[in-house]
């Protein structure tokens, strides 16, 4: 489901002979460390912060913007590990997130109807016939985009981009200069005294400047992801070397479905989306058809249920998952269940409906007695105007002056940051 139909066969013949010669992105060793994170992840001695854009472009490969937003996952993840006092696990979803499911296959404005947008990957935003037929010379671009942006990430992480001083340093005049709530200020100076603790005793290495930071995307494309699934060389089994984590979208779930199908035989760990609708027994279905031998971290369950019914939804799928005896990683995206559009066409999201959602994730799993494994959200560096709320209190108005997501409605920097300080306090009890 939700494959282009591309025009010309014979170009995408070569675009896919194109990206089979080319190198692979990633590699094995870094999939199997990540899976080795997650499995912490699934017996509740790590955590998980996934998050980036909804659909990356390829406009967007800049440095600014793959740095700033870097800073805000990083700056995040800062205040979760401080707050957990577990490992954070930290993934982007950032250099491949090119591919976009869509509800209709078309779209109509002004009485025109043209193919929706699938992604810079598939076609092009712009609303023209020429933009908007799929091109498969865009995969192509899509691994040429994700090679620069991986690149650039992988220097800034290793480089002393992530010196966790500086990191602090942001947060804190962050809940300083924002209107972020009072109470936000004593964990910031909680933190800044465990550091300066740190240092005080030594501790002053790699460990305080460099992370590991990984990247994953949403594996909808079946050329791309194909043509990029190699065989390792040291294990002689495949791995889909486009990105360390890919997952699978709530669209495209389907037990005997071809993305299933695809990734069941590659070793990269692997997220499911699970909607509101998903029950106990297809979600174990899914699983048992990825991952048949249980290898721990393998099986990643994103829920995204809405604020209205995470309460009710979510408790009898975790019952269900945990008494086959299975061990998953629970993440909760707050994002995708909590969309609607205003009056005026917008597509967006309460700032207070990501955080209802996000209570009622981390107070299912206290009550069952489970461990609430990470978050999963849309967001940015910049300062964009998207979603409503927050300590700005963005309004419907404002959404016209920095609307700029080609898909839904992220998070914009202050937003995310406040989002980690609201997460932070649930881990801290
Ligand atoms: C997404 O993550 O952008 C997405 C489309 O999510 P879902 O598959 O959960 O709807
Ligand atoms: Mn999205």
């Amino acid at each position: 489901m939700q494959q282009p139909s591309y025009p010309d066969q014979a170009a995408r013949q070569r675009a896919i002979d194109t990206l089979r010669r080319l190198p692979p992105l990633v590699f094995a060793g870094e999939c199997d460390e990540l899976r080795g994170k997650i499995a912490q992840v699934a017996t509740g001695r790590a955590f998980i912060l996934q998050g980036g854009d909804c659909a990356e472009t390829f406009d967007g490969v800049r440095a600014d913007a793959i740095k700033a937003k870097l800073r805000v996952l990083l700056a995040m993840s800062v205040v979760l590990t401080y707050a957990a006092q577990v490992p954070v696990v930290k993934i982007g979803r950032i250099a491949g997130q090119y591919a976009k499911p869509r509800s209709k296959d078309d779209e109509v404005r002004d009485g025109v109807t043209l193919p929706a947008y699938r992604g810079d990957a598939v076609n092009g935003f712009e609303f023209t016939e020429q933009a908007r037929r799929p091109d498969p010379e865009r995969l192509v671009r899509m691994y040429n985009a994700s090679a620069a942006t991986l690149n650039l990430v992988r220097a800034f992480v290793k480089g002393g981009f992530a010196d966790l001083r500086q990191l602090h340093a942001w947060n804190a005049s962050f809940v300083r200069d924002t209107h972020v709530e009072k109470r936000y200020e004593q964990l910031a100076g909680e933190i800044e005294r465990a550091l300066g603790f740190m240092e005080a005793c030594g501790v002053d290495g790699e460990t305080m400047r460099t992370v590991d930071f990984y990247a994953s995307h949403e594996a909808l494309l079946l050329d791309y992801e194909y043509a990029m699934t190699r065989i390792d060389s040291r294990s002689h089994e495949p791995y889909d070397t486009s990105a360390h984590m890919v997952w699978i979208g709530e669209r495209t779930r389907q037990p005997h479905g071809a993305q299933v199908e695809l990734l069941r035989s590659v070793h990269n760990p692997l997220g499911i989306k699970l909607g509101p609708s998903t029950t106990g027994k297809v979600a174990l279905e899914i699983a048992d058809r990825l991952d048949p031998t249980r290898i721990p971290g393998r099986i990643t369950f994103i829920t995204r249920m809405g604020a209205q019914a995470v309460r009710e939804k979510l408790p009898p799928l975790i019952e269900e998952v945990e008494a086959s005896g299975r061990k998953v990683a629970w993440v909760c995206d707050p994002m995708h269940g909590n969309t609607f559009e205003t009056s005026k066409g917008f597509k967006t999201r309460e700032y207070a409906a990501v955080v209802e959602e996000l209570n009622g994730f981390f107070d299912v799993h206290e009550q069952l007695g489970t461990w609430p494994g990470g978050v999963h959200v849309e967001l940015t560096g910049d300062d964009v105007t998207e979603c409503l709320g927050g300590a700005f209190r963005l309004s419907e108005e404002d959404l016209e002056s920095r609307y700029e997501t080609t898909c839904d409605p992220r998070l914009n920097r202050n937003q995310s940051l406040e989002l980690a300080f609201m997460i932070a306090e649930r881990l801290n009890h």
